[in-house]
């Protein structure tokens, strides 16, 4: 199993001088399973050059994108229209999410509904499924398994638990740790993670007035990671006020409590 992201920011995307380092486009990460399938986790303005590269490595054949949701809030959804596979009209991609209550295709043409955009969902090129996954249960796509669990955000979010072989993954973007209910499941599924990815968009310091926004701090990221028996902290979700400069001191402080830890920065890959 490969991972590479291709956006690592929160709420919004920061293209400046002072980013260039860590990179300033939204949540996006891909896995490549040992079959070569590409599974594509968020759409957000990452999704756009990953996009390019799927155009470039298949040169004209078909492809084939699996593209999981955690949820609709734009940062995670704001590439999607500029994800060239879905004008070819050889390609397929299919969308996953956790249960959406209004219809995940609905809320997807949502964005591309006049006068948002020019072209309507409806009319894009690639064959397009919709699967709404129920959490907890076992989905295998692509030669993985994936286990979707619900997370504590506003309007909610999925997690996802990612499995080749003996390989997991753990993707946990967008969730507030504190729920009485739910930081037990976060904690189970995040459990022996070879890669645990998790919000930690604040510092403890500005957490204090960020309470409810649905985030967490690189402090209780690295609390996860000690209490789940992860191998490696990736620390995502980067706040669009925090500059390399921000972002290289959070990742040395993470590692005072959590040694094998990085802040993602676009373009990072781990191999499992
Ligand atoms: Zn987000
Ligand atoms: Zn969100």
């Amino acid at each position: 199993m490969r991972v590479r992201f291709w956006g690592v920011r929160g709420s919004t995307p920061t293209p400046c001088a002072e980013n260039l380092k860590f990179g300033g486009n939204t949540a996006c990460l891909e896995v490549r399973t040992p079959s070569g399938e590409c599974l594509i986790f968020d759409a957000g303005s990452g999704i756009r050059a990953l996009g390019t590269q799927l155009m470039q490595e298949a040169a004209g054949a078909p492809i084939n994108a699996n593209i999981f949701l955690t949820h609709f809030h734009w940062d995670h959804i704001q590439g999607l229209p500029f994800f060239a596979p879905l004008y070819g009209p050889k390609n397929s991609v299919t969308f996953h999410s956790g249960r959406t209550g209004r219809g995940l295709q609905e809320t997807l043409e949502g964005q591309m509904a006049q006068p948002y955009f020019p072209v309507d969902f409806a009319q894009v090129a690639a064959c397009r499924a919709f699967h709404e996954l129920d959490a907890d249960a076992v989905h295998e796509v692509g030669g993985a398994s994936i286990r979707p669990f619900a997370m504590n955000h506003p309007q909610g979010a999925s997690g996802y638990r990612i499995q080749c072989g003996d390989s997991v993954v753990v993707y946990a973007t967008d969730f507030e740790h504190g729920h009485a209910e739910l930081d037990p499941v976060l904690l189970e599924f995040s459990r022996d993670a070879d890669i645990l990815i998790c919000d930690s968009q604040y510092t403890p310091q500005e957490y204090e007035s960020h309470r409810g926004w649905g985030h967490s701090t690189w402090l209780h990221a690295t609390e996860l990671a000690e209490k789940a028996g992860a191998k490696q902290l990736v620390l995502f979700h980067h706040d669009p006020t925090h500059d390399d400069h921000t972002m290289a001191r959070i990742q040395m402080e993470a590692r005072t409590r959590f040694k094998d830890t990085a802040a993602a920065w676009e373009g990072l890959t781990a191999e499992l």
